[in-house]
């Protein structure tokens, strides 16, 4: 679905380079969940926004579903963020106005759904939330959680082959954050064409992660497989952990 090559992000600051992307290269594959982890300013969050066009890297190749990502132009990444990659912020962008049910269908009014098709998909995707009781409220009348789900909701609008998400739990309380991570894996086994790239400091992620990268200055420093549930004891979650270097 993805994949990144020779990658490299430097953001000039006056007389400083900070080089925030260093060499990555990765692939990632339909049906995988890869969880991206690593200090505070590592590139976390560079990352997912090269990937969806958001920001230009200095060098190296971005394809998604075969569009040369650092080569297209304004239309070009409007259609990607639209089309084909759905992305979830921790600082949820929802609109103030509409309600939840607004909040979802936008995207699709924005791509010319048709009204019936669309009424139905916001039914579908308020539902696999759990906020169908909540359609008709506004977001100030949602709590943290269940802003962060209607932002899940909307992602999956348009249904995306890859979901990016930046801290998706990063606001919520650990129940929240939990049914967030089963929607997660439920949407992924779903749609086992999908790929989805998280960021997170979670540790729920780890339950369900085909593949943890740790990003360390700007570069893949480690990558772990599937935990197994042995590795996730509280015991030797601590290793893990230490390991990852939180
Ligand atoms: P956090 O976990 O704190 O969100 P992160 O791993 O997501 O951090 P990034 O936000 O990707 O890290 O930042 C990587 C580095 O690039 C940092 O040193 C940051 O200061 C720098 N950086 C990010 N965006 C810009 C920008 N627009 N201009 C200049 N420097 C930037």
């Amino acid at each position: 679905i993805a994949e990144l090559s020779e990658l490299y992000k430097i953001f000039k600051q006056g007389q400083n380079e900070v080089m925030a992307l260093k060499n990555i290269n990765l692939k990632i594959y339909p049906g995988e969940l890869v969880v991206i982890m690593g200090p505070s300013g590592s590139g976390k969050t560079t990352l997912l926004h090269v990937i969806a066009g958001i920001t230009r890297p200095s060098a190296g190749n971005v394809t998604v579903n075969d569009l040369k990502v650092e080569k297209l132009k304004d239309e070009g990444i409007q259609d990607l963020l639209q089309n084909h990659i759905g992305m979830i912020f921790q600082f949820f962008n929802l609109i103030p106005t509409l309600t939840a049910t607004g909040n979802v269908e936008m995207p699709m009014i924005v791509s010319k759904m048709p009204k019936i098709q669309r009424k139905e998909r916001v039914q579908y995707l308020l539902k696999e939330v759990g906020m169908i009781e909540r359609a008709n409220h506004r977001p100030f009348a949602l709590s943290g959680g269940e802003k962060q789900r209607i932002a899940i909701a909307q992602a999956f609008a348009n249904n995306p082959e890859l979901i990016l998400a930046d801290e998706p739990t990063g606001n919520v309380d650990s129940i929240s954050a939990e049914k967030i991570m089963q929607y997660f894996k439920k949407a992924l086994v779903d749609n086992p064409e999908k790929a989805m790239i998280i960021v997170t400091h979670d540790i729920v992620f780890r339950k369900i992660a085909d593949r943890t990268l740790i990003l360390r200055d700007g570069e893949i420093i480690k990558e772990y497989g599937r935990f197994s549930q042995d590795e996730l004891d509280t015991q030797k979650n601590a290793k893990i952990s230490d390991q990852i270097g939180e």
